[in-house]
């Protein structure tokens, strides 16, 4: 059984020509009052000028722990670190899938409009084949109408795949939305312009 003197007494053999120091600190304000040579803690009050509760601290190193200045900023910092850290960790993800959203409407936006090119050219093809076919026979018939007819509707068709070549540069030139639908438009009432007009040449021979 180790009585309080007993440890008085150690303590005090303890602080003999060594740096140990003691100390008391407050448990509110973290406040530490060192206790000078010959001073004993049951010589102050047990309670801070805070009101806190003074405790009985000996440590070598507590001057490195003693709360400063210093370590409330360290302790601050480490706050802010990991709220910051939290941010990064719940935000971060749900930007990052907001971003990955952006990119993928984006994509999904450009693949119709690449979609709508290839219908475009795929129009287009098909109906310049019927101009060839449609071409032998205005040129076996003596209908100068009909040549008329036909060299102005294959201006039409020329007009359509300068229309449809304008939507492909939009494209790989990455112009606006509404500049690609735009010109999509264009070159699809121009296919459909060069259809009719073949039609009407079909009907004359
Ligand atoms: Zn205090």
């Amino acid at each position: 059984m180790v009585t309080n003197d007993e440890i008085r007494q150690r303590l005090h053999e303890q602080r003999e020509g060594t740096n140990i120091k003691e100390y008391l600190v407050c448990n509110n304000c973290e406040g530490a009052y060192e206790l000078l040579p010959g001073e004993k803690p049951e010589d102050f009050s047990d309670e801070c000028e805070c009101g806190g509760k003074l405790t009985y601290s000996k440590d070598s190193s507590i001057n490195d722990n003693k709360p400063t200045k210093t370590n409330k900023m360290v302790k601050n910092g480490l706050i802010i670190f990991i709220v910051v850290l939290g941010l990064v960790i719940f935000i971060g993800p749900m930007a990052y899938i907001g971003f990955v959203g952006m990119v993928v409407s984006h994509d999904e936006e450009s693949g119709s409009a690449y979609d709508q090119l290839a219908v475009l050219k795929s129009d287009y093809n098909s109906l310049n084949d019927q101009f060839t076919n449609v071409q032998t026979s205005v040129d076996s018939s003596n209908n100068q109408n009909a040549k008329t007819a036909f060299i102005n509707a294959k201006l039409e068709l020329v007009k359509a795949n300068s229309d449809i070549n304008d939507v492909e540069s939009a494209l790989s030139s990455g112009k606006s939305k509404d500049e690609i639908t735009q010109r999509v438009n264009t070159a699809q009432t121009q296919l459909n312009k060069a259809q009719s007009e073949l039609s009407n040449v079909k009907a004359m021979i």
